[in-house]
């Protein structure tokens, strides 16, 4: 199974790539993920693109195409793979397509979370998320048993730098105007289903299977 979740900050992409990533057994590729773990690890890459991530703007499409490639590569992705969060441009969509024609691997769907903007302002405001197994929370929509802890390893939950209102405000216009075309790419390709994400989280994930089936 190869396939590409697609949708604005906020729209659910990490909460349900990690559902389907333990019932098909593939790993989830999150670009937002390996960039933070970079900024953690103070590499020349983490710094460079701490700047971009804290103003909410995307950080190079050469950078984000190299980390996917070598990503790609690895023996865990044989089977299948999810990618979250990329592409997020035309170039980084082509450069993947070109990808994986090079490693002779064909994307099998692209999922569209479709949600209003106003939700996901709320949603990115109250996620949370544990720093040391990473597991997502909100607060009001998907809350841990304990304030603050996180139920899978009770690590401490915290909030993401860019997830601030204003920060989160540019990040949606960023969407709008370099990701948002990339659903168009993907329809003409015969690849794109669009998933009502307003849903709660167990329904979407009923018809990311449902379309999954389809695909
Ligand atoms: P993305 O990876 O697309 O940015 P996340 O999966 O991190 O989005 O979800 C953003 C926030 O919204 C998280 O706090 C998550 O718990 C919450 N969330 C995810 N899906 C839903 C949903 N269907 N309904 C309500 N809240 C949701
Ligand atoms: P969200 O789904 O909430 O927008 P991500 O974790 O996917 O958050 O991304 C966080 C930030 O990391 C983005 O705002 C951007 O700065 C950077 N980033 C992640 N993926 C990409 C990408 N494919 N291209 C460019 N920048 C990216
Ligand atoms: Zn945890």
């Amino acid at each position: 199974m190869k396939l590409i979740l697609l949708g604005p900050p906020g729209a659910g992409k990490g909460t349900q790539a990690k559902m389907l990533t333990d019932r098909f057994s593939i790993p989830q590729i999150s670009t937002g993920d390996i960039l933070r773990a970079a900024v953690k690890a103070g590499t020349e890459m983490g710094l460079q693109a701490k700047a971009c991530m804290d103003a909410g703007a995307l950080v190079p499409d050469a950078v984000v195409v190299g980390i996917v490639r070598d990503r790609l590569q690895e023996k865990d992705c044989q089977a299948g793979f999810i990618l979250d969060g990329f592409p997020r441009t035309v170039p980084q969509a082509e450069a993947l397509t070109a990808t994986l024609a090079e490693l002779g691997k064909n994307l099998d769907a692209v999922l569209s979370l479709e949600v209003d903007v106003e939700a996901l302002v709320e949603r990115l405001t109250g996620r949370r998320t544990c720093r040391d197994c990473g597991r997502g929370y909100h607060v009001k929509f998907d809350p841990p048993q304990q304030a603050g802890i996180c139920d899978a390893c009770a690590g401490e939950l915290m909030q993401r730098d860019d997830d601030q209102e204003a920060t989160i405000r540019k990040r949606l216009e960023v969407y709008r105007e370099q990701t948002l075309p990339l659903a168009g790419y993907y329809q003409e390709l015969g690849l794109l289903t669009r998933v009502d994400g307003m849903q709660e989280i167990g329904s979407v994930q009923q018809q990311l299977l449902a379309a999954l089936q389809a695909a």
